[in-house]
């Protein structure tokens, strides 16, 4: 018997099917005694009524400009409505429950419309409700500034209410609910016989997660290590373990692929080396502060559509060419820090060459290493060193 959070993804609350899935979880965890509090995303993706997305759109309806204190006053309307209706689901089970907003639920944040960070929780208001018995449903993704506007958490949002709320409150567990049972090597939609693994630390989730795979928030990862608080992520629709994230790592030597698209590259050229002060401004540049070399020792770093012109400065500064490359994707290798990372580079490049994928560029280091390719080999990719690795 403890305190538990669990929270519910899009996904899992998009219809009365679903949602009665996800009632049976919030029923199992009550009737094992723990007291229990729940987090939910919006109902659906775009184009479902009461998605985020949805709720933007009617805001972008007139054509003009958008006040983003009144664009997240609207977005946080979604997790609102799922809260009411899962918080009825369960009272109709003759189970006490309480929705609340990010408001309610005592979660202050920064003024960052959109993106706001959670600077404080004050918890009492939850924890009066659940001493009455009562399962606390919390509206996901958002909070309020010091002025009592109401703000969202950017992507992942619910994730980062739910391990945040879980610290505050000294849980024992917070439980991520989706559509897929667990963490897999890499995306499942890529890859359908990806295997799940049962458990992996904070650090290998966050380099996952940083680099692509969305089944997790980053943030949320990170607020999870800050407080001590294990995760487990599993699927809505089955019974499954899932994966457990916490201090300890995985058994595995590669125990992850993920993918990020749709970059520009800028790749510099130069007769000398670079200077440290230099590979320092190109680093500034890059939106990942990484840089990344081909076999040629020329350098590469991956930057926002719209800094073009000041990676075209930056090249003048350096006395270097620069050559911009549309249309890239980021694939990352997660490994076991014990081993030779320059062993798995080489089994990982020779495979790809086998196959015809150019490696534009790569950064190799102590647990991961990531491979710049083109757009529409990053697929293919994926595969292919999942297939090296998982064969
Ligand atoms: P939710 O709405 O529940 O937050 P998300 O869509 O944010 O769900 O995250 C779940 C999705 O993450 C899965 O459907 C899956 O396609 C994707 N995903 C990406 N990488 C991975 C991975 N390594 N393991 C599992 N799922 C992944
Ligand atoms: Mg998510």
């Amino acid at each position: 018997m403890g305190l538990i959070v669990q929270k519910f993804g899009g996904t899992s609350v998009k219809s009365a099917e679903s949602r009665k899935a996800v009632l049976g979880h919030i029923l199992k965890a009550k009737e094992q005694g723990h007291d229990v509090v729940v987090v939910v995303s919006a109902m659906g993706r775009r184009g479902d009524p009461y998605a985020t997305d949805t709720l933007i759109d009617l805001l972008r309806e007139q054509g003009g400009k958008i006040n983003p204190k009144t664009q997240d006053l609207i977005m946080s309307c979604g997790e609102i409505i799922s809260a009411c209706v899962m918080a009825t689901y369960i009272e109709a089970q003759g189970v006490k429950a309480e929705a609340m907003t990010g408001f309610q639920a005592g979660i202050l944040t920064t003024e960052d419309f959109g993106n706001a960070d959670i600077i404080k929780v004050y918890p009492e208001q939850i924890m009066e409700k659940l001493k009455e018995g009562k399962v606390v449903v919390v509206a996901g993704f958002q909070g309020r500034t010091e002025k009592n506007d109401i703000t969202t958490l950017g992507r992942g949002g619910s994730d980062t209410t739910a391990v945040v709320l879980g610290g505050y409150l000294k849980a024992d567990l917070a439980e991520i609910y989706t559509d897929v049972p667990g963490i897999a090597v890499t995306d499942p939609r890529l890859v359908p016989e990806a295997q799940f693994i049962p458990r992996l630390s904070y650090e290998e989730t966050i380099i996952l997660a940083e680099n692509g795979a969305k089944v997790i928030h980053p943030r949320a990862v990170k607020a999870a290590r800050e407080f001590d608080l294990k995760l487990r992520i599993k699927s809505t629709f089955d019974e499954s373990e899932g994966t457990l994230v916490g201090p300890e790592r995985s058994d595995l030597i590669v125990s992850g692929i993920s993918l990020t698209r749709d970059f520009t590259a800028a790749r510099y050229e130069r007769e000398k080396t670079f200077s440290d002060d230099y590979v320092k401004k190109l680093q500034g540049l890059g939106i990942d502060k990484v840089i990344y070399e081909d076999d040629a020792g020329q350098k590469l770093v991956l930057i926002n559509e719209e800094d073009k012109d000041a990676a075209g400065s930056l090249a003048n500064e350096l006395n270097a060419e620069v050559t911009f490359l549309e249309s890239m994707s980021k694939v990352t290798v997660v490994y076991k820090d014990t081993v030779c990372s320059k062993a798995v580079d080489e089994k990982i490049a020779s495979s790809l060459s086998q196959q015809d994928i150019p490696v534009l560029a790569k950064k190799v280091q102590t647990n991961f290493s990531s491979y710049i390719v083109k757009n529409d080999l990053a697929e293919k990719c994926v595969k292919v060193i999942y297939k090296a690795y998982f064969n």
